[in-house]
This record gives structure tokens, sequence and C-alpha cells, in this order.
């Protein structure tokens, strides 16, 4: 693997330093970005507002290209999912996901995942190392050329593979790329970021960066979130949730999105519904369900139409905001983390 740091991997004002440190002028950081990310060009050859000698030195100097496209599939749906090599051969997914009014980009932040939780494809794959903020940025890079010109990303959520709040210095520095006027310039309320519950790191993303923040909870009890989200040993339902309510950046404007996977049997209880708006109670919070896209290395199932439905409709009865979001890309399998358990299998086998 190359040692020369990669120009994604700074957002503009530091990659001003770097050109600094490095002898170049710090004033074409403006001018790299603009090429990167708003026109979408990576070949040096081609920018040609930079005069061909400063080309070749940043050449020299930096890395540009941080991940390759290695499979693409498609849905029917129109979901598209790509499995990406870094350098060093590892491989990651994100998937893109259109909507009538917007386009979704997933993406990645670690090489498999440490936290286990007993029902994610990514869980069995075990951790390998954390992303850098360059591969985690080419990700957006490499699907928005997938997607073509006429689909635009117009959201980004770090709900791909691994935790987020377990690479937060270069989680961080990813989003004041995507939100930076000078880079991709999506406004804030359209990037998230997902946390199982990282209690220590949620304070320290909200003050850094304006984003959205989702909450992984999928139980309303630690017997049953222990199971699910083994960091919960850690950092309890209510460890978590008093830590929401305390967080003065969370607001009716900016509310945590808690997202709630209903697993057949497992958590999607008339009782859950009833004791979830009590837990929620004091924070500004959204509910998302997700009715279980069961995969088959896991033991878990999806719940019925009738309990989802049961469900959404107690939490709206005592006064939540409440969406269903239904699985998109089933026939691709685009959970999180299936193409690459699908992989690894197929290589092993
Ligand atoms: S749900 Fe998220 S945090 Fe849990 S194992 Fe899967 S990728 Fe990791």
């Amino acid at each position: 693997m190359t040692s020369r740091p990669n120009l994604k991997d700074f957002s503009p004002e530091r990659l001003r330093e770097q050109l600094a440190t490095a002898g170049l002028r710090p004033f074409r950081a403006d001018q790299i970005v603009a090429w990167l990310y708003r026109r979408g060009v990576e070949d040096f050859d081609s920018m040609t507002d930079l005069p061909l000698e400063e080309r070749r030195r940043i050449g020299a100097e930096f890395e540009l290209r941080a991940l390759e496209v290695a499979a693409i599939d498609r849905s029917r749906d129109g979901t598209v999912k790509a499995a990406l090599r870094a350098r060093d051969g590892s491989v990651v997914e994100s998937v893109l996901i259109p909507e009538e009014d917007r386009t979704t980009l997933c993406v990645s932040t670690q090489v498999g995942c440490p936290m286990a939780c007993s029902f994610c494809a990514t869980g069995f794959l075990g951790f390998t190392r954390n992303l850098t903020t360059a591969e985690i940025v080419d990700q957006v890079c490499r699907m928005r050329e997938v997607a073509g010109a006429g689909q635009q990303i117009s959201n980004v959520v770090f709900m791909g593979m691994g935790e987020p709040l377990l690479n937060t210095e270069a989680v961080i520095e990813a989003v004041r790329l995507l939100v930076h006027p000078k880079a991709f310039g999506l406004a804030p309320r359209r990037v998230t970021v997902s946390t199982v519950g990282v209690v220590p790191q949620i304070e320290k993303l909200l003050e850094s960066v304006p984003v959205n923040l989702a909450v992984s909870l999928h139980a309303t009890t630690d017997l049953v979130r222990d199971q699910l989200v083994p960091l919960n040993r850690r950092f309890p339902l209510a460890v978590l949730l008093d830590t929401l309510r305390r967080e003065k950046r969370l607001s009716a404007r900016r509310p945590v999105f808690v997202e709630y996977t209903l697993i057949g049997g497992v958590n999607d209880a008339l009782a859950d519904a009833r004791r979830l708006p009590g837990l929620l109670h004091g924070i500004p919070a959204k509910v998302n369900l997700i009715p279980m896209n069961p995969h088959p290395d896991s033991p878990y199932e999806a719940p019925s139409e009738a309990s989802v439905d049961r469900f959404m409709r107690e939490l709206a009865a005592r006064g939540m905001t409440v969406t269903v979001r239904r699985s998109r890309g089933e026939d691709i399998q685009a959970a999180c983390g299936q193409l690459a358990l699908r992989r690894t299998r197929d290589s092993a086998a």
C-alpha cells in the first residue's frame, strides 16, 4: 500500500495546510476540490486551470483515488448495490436507493464490524479495519459514476458496513466534505450518521458537524437489546437514552431518528410498542420501523404484516412520529453486509 496521503482525506481547509506543508500553493486547494467533487474529475491532465508543473508535483505527493468498483448488482426496484475494492484488497459496500423525491446513498465506514449485532450480516464478517476519510468519500464518487448523469445523489446515510462512531475522526472529516459548499455541497439535513449507541462519541459528532443523528435501538428492554446489540451491555438503554435526553443539539427541528428493526417474535410485541414512547419521553425523536430482511446466516425472521401495522398504529396513537421503511433491493441482498458475506462465503467455497 502507498504511504502518500490521499487528496480526499482532507476538508478544503485541511487540504490547504497539507499543500503548504508539501511546499505547494495552499490556494490550489479550492481548485482541486472543485475538480474532484463538483465536476467529478479525477485525472490531473484534465485539471487545466492548474499549471502543468504543479499538477505533476501534486500527483507525486498525493493519491487521488481510493476505491475501484469490483461488482455491481442492480435490483428490480432500482436499488443498486456495489462492492468497492480498496488498495489493500478490502471490499466494502455502498447502496444507492432511488426514491420518488430523492436518491439516497448508504455508505460504509469500516471493513466488517466489531459490534457483532446478532441480526446483522456484517456482524458475521468480523472486523478488519476502519476506512479512511478518502475511502468513505470515494464511495460517493464511485457511486455517482455508477448512478450516471441523470441521477443525482441527494442524501447520504452512514448506515452501511461498520459502526461510524468507532471511526469518528474519519467520519467527521468525510461529513465536512459532504456538506462543504465548495465540495459536495449537500444540505446538512440530508446527511445522517447512524450509531448503535457508542455513547461517548455522540456528543463529539454532534458538536463537530451539523448532521442528523440516527440511533439503532431495536429493543425496549435490556434483556432483548443485550441479545441483539452486544454493545448494550456496556451502554444500556438508560445510559443511551439519558445521553440523548441531555443532548442540547437535538430539537424538534433536529430530532434523533430512532431506528427499530422489527424482528418476528423478538421485539415486535404490542408490549414493546407500548413501552417505546415512555422510553423516548423527553427526547425529540422520530421512529423508523424497519421490518427485518432475513438473511441465511441469521436465526431471526421477518415480522408479520399484521404486527408491523399494529406496532405502527400503537406508536402513532401515543403521539409518536413514526414511519415504516420497507426493505429495498431484496432480490440483490441489499441489506448491510449481505453482498460481502456472500462473496466471502463464495471465495471460501
Ligand atoms: S448493525 Fe451496524 S453496528 Fe451492528 S454489526 Fe451490523 S454494521 Fe455493525
